[in-house]
C-alpha cells in the first residue's frame, strides 16, 4: 500500500459509517461524489498522483528508515536540511498542478512536530508517547494515510485562558486504562472532510490549571462522536452548476468545524496527556514548520497568477507596456521573496536531536509574515493587469447560449490570435486563484495570525546584543562579539533540546 495512487486514496475515503459530515446543512455520506467537496478531493488526490508522475516523483517520494521503504513525502520525517528544502519545492510544484491548497501539510507538520515532542519527552523519562508515536508513524507511512491537523481551538474570549471559560478549548473528560474521552471543537480545519485521520494538538502554551486541555492524539475521522461542519467560500455555489469554465475544473481547499462529542481515543493513539509544560514547545515547533511551508505553496500559487496575468496582458496587447512589465517584475520579486525565506528556513535548519531537523524559526516566521502581506499585493497587481473584466465577465452559461455567444465573441475580442473563450477561461482561472481563500484569507490567518509571527520575531531578536554592537561602534563600550553572526536568542525549543543532552 505504500505510495498510493490518487485513485486508491479516493476509494479509501468513499464510505463513512460513523462520522457525520455536513455541507450546506445536509449530511453527506460519500464525500467523493459531492460537487461541493469534489474540487477539494481532487486537490488532495494530486498529492498522491505526484508520487507517480515523472516531473514530481523525485520531490514527492522519500526514504523512510522507520519502515525501510519509499514513502510519500507527505508522511516523511525530515532527516536533513535538504529534506526540508524539498518540502518547500514540492509545495511550490504542487500548487502548479492544483492552483489550490492541497490540504495535506497540516497533518504532515503535525507528524514532524510530534516526532520531536515525544522524543524530547522520552529523553525526560516519559518513553510511552514516543514508542506509541513511532508505531503510529509506521502505520501512516505504510498506508499512506491522508491526515488533517487540528490545532486551532474555537477559543471563545481570546484574552481568557482555557480553564477560565466554557467550551472554548477541546478537553479531556475522562481517562481510563484503555484510553481517554475528549469533548470540544477545533475550528478552520483544512481538508477535514477528505482526510482519513485527524491529529489533534493543543493550540497554545498552558499552565497547570489548564492541564485537561494539554492533549495530543490521532483519531480516524470515521469515529463515533465526531461531526464535521464544512465551511463556505466565495463562489462556492458555482461548483453545483456542473459547468467546466466558471468553477470546475478549478480545485480548492475546504475547511471545517470539527466537533468531538465525548469521543473515545484508545491509549495507543494518545501522544500527550496533561503534559501542560510541553504544550508551548509543541506550538513553537509546529508553527515554525507550518510557516516555512507557506513559502512553497503561496509562491506556487503566485506563479499561476503571474502566468495568468501575463497571458491576459497579451490577449489585450499590453504586455510590452513598461508599467505592465514593471508590475510583472514586482510580482516576481514578491513571489521569490516568499520562496527564498522558506528555502532559507530549510537550509539553515536546526538539528534538535540525532535524527530530528527543525526549520530555522526566525526565517520560518519571516516567511509567514511576508505571506500575510505579499499575496494581497500580488492580487492587486494581477487585478490591475487583468482589467475590470475580472469582476464583470459574463458567465459560461451566457457563452454557451447560441443567441448571446456571437455578441460576446464580437465585443470581448482582444488580439485576434486569442479566441474570446480563452479570455473568459483565463479570467475565471485568475479569479478563482487570486481571490481564493487559499491565497488571501489562509495567507493571513493560516499558521497563525500576523501578530503571532511578530511576537516570535521579537522574542528571538536580541535587541540588547544589537545595542551592544552599536555602542561598540559609537566608542561607548567594549563588546565581546558572540560566535554566532546573527543577533538572535535561542528559542525555548532549542534550550530544552540542549538541556537533555
Ligand atoms: C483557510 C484557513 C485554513 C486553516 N487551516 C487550519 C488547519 O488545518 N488546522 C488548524 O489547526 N488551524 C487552521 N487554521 C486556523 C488558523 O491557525 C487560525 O485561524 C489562526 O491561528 C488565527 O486564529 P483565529 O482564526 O481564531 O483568529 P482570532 O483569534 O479570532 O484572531 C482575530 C484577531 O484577534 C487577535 N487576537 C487573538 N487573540 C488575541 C489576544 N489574546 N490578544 C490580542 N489580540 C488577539 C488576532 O491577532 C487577530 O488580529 C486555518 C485558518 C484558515 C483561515
Amino acid at each position: 500500500m505504500v505510495l498510493r495512487t490518487g485513485e486508491q486514496y479516493i476509494n479509501a475515503i468513499k464510505s463513512r459509517n460513523k462520522v457525520e459530515i455536513y455541507v450546506l446543512g445536509k449530511e453527506v455520506k460519500d464525500v467523493t461524489e459531492h460537487p461541493f467537496l469534489k474540487p477539494s478531493i481532487l486537490s488532495f488526490k494530486a498529492t498522491y498522483d505526484a508520487a507517480h508522475e515523472e516531473d514530481s516523483k523525485f520531490l514527492a517520494r522519500a526514504w523512510s528508515p522507520f519502515i525501510n521503504e519509499e514513502v510519500n513525502r507527505f508522511t516523511h520525517i525530515h532527516r536533513s536540511p535538504e529534506d526540508l528544502a524539498a518540502k518547500v519545492k514540492l509545495l511550490r510544484k504542487l500548487s502548479h498542478k492544483t492552483g489550490a491548497c492541497f490540504q495535506r501539510c497540516v497533518g504532515w507538520d503535525a507528524l514532524n512536530t510530534l516526532y520531536i515532542v515525544t522524543k524530547l519527552m522520552a529523553e525526560k523519562g516519559k518513553k510511552d508517547y514516543y514508542e506509541r508515536f513511532v508505531e503510529y508513524l509506521k502505520y501512516v507511512q505504510k498506508n499512506d494515510i491522508a491526515l488533517a491537523g487540528a490545532m486551532t481551538d474555537v477559543k471563545g474570549v481570546r484574552t481568557l485562558k482555557p480553564h477560565e471559560q466554557k467550551n472554548a478549548y477541546l478537553k479531556v473528560i475522562e481517562v481510563t486504562k484503555e484510553g481517554i474521552y475528549v469533548s470540544g471543537a477545533k475550528a478552520n480545519i483544512t481538508g477535514i472532510a477528505a482526510a482519513e485521520e485527524v491529529i489533534v494538538m493543543p493550540t497554545r502554551a498552558m499552565s497547570d490549571k489548564d492541564q485537561d486541555f494539554a492533549v495530543a492524539f490521532s483519531i480516524p475521522l470515521d469515529t463515533e462522536g465526531i461531526k464535521v461542519i464544512v465551511g463556505r467560500q466565495l463562489n462556492d455555489a458555482r461548483r453545483m452548476e456542473e459547468g467546466e469554465i466558471d468553477a470546475l475544473p478549478y480545485r480548492t481547499n475546504h475547511e471545517g468545524l470539527v466537533i468531538f462529542d465525548n469521543v473515545f481515543v484508545p491509549m495507543e493513539r494518545v501522544f500527550m496527556l496533561r503534559d501542560w509544560q510541553m504544550s508551548g514547545i509543541l506550538v513553537e515547533i509546529f508553527s515554525a514548520y507550518h510557516r516555512q511551508g507557506y513559502g512553497g505553496c503561496k509562491s506556487g500559487l503566485a506563479d499561476v497568477i503571474i502566468g495568468a496575468s501575463y497571458n491576459l496582458a497579451k490577449q489585450i496587447g499590453v504586455e510590452k507596456a513598461s508599467h505592465i512589465q514593471n508590475k510583472l517584475t514586482e510580482m516576481v520579486l514578491l513571489t521569490e521573496n516568499m520562496y527564498s525565506t522558506g528555502i532559507a528556513a530549510s537550509l539553515d535548519a536546526i538539528k534538535l536531536c540525532e535524527d530530528c531537523w527543525w526549520v530555522n524559526p526566525m526565517f520560518a516566521n519571516v516567511t509567514k509574515q511576508l505571506v500575510t502581506r505579499f499575496p494581497y499585493e500580488i492580487t492587486k497587481l494581477s487585478t490591475d493587469i487583468a482589467g475590470g473584466i475580472l469582476g464583470t465577465a459574463p458567465s459560461e452559461w451566457d457563452l454557451k447560449n447560441s443567441k448571446l455567444r456571437p455578441y460576446i465573441e464580437k465585443y470581448l475580442q482582444g488580439i485576434s490570435d486569442y479566441p474570446v473563450e480563452d479570455r473568459l477561461r483565463m479570467v475565471r482561472l485568475l479569479e478563482n486563484v487570486s481571490l481564493s481563500v487559499a491565497f488571501l484569507i489562509e495567507s493571513v490567518h493560516g499558521a497563525g495570525s500576523p501578530e503571532a509571527q511578530r511576537i516570535v520575531l521579537n522574542r528571538i531578536y536580541d535587541y540588547d546584543y544589537a545595542e551592544k554592537i552599536a555602542r561598540y561602534l559609537a566608542n561607548l563600550e567594549k563588546t565581546e562579539f558572540k560566535d554566532k553572526t546573527e543577533p538572535w536568542r535561542q528559542t525555548d525549543t532549542e534550550k530544552i533540546s540542549q538541556q537533555k543532552s
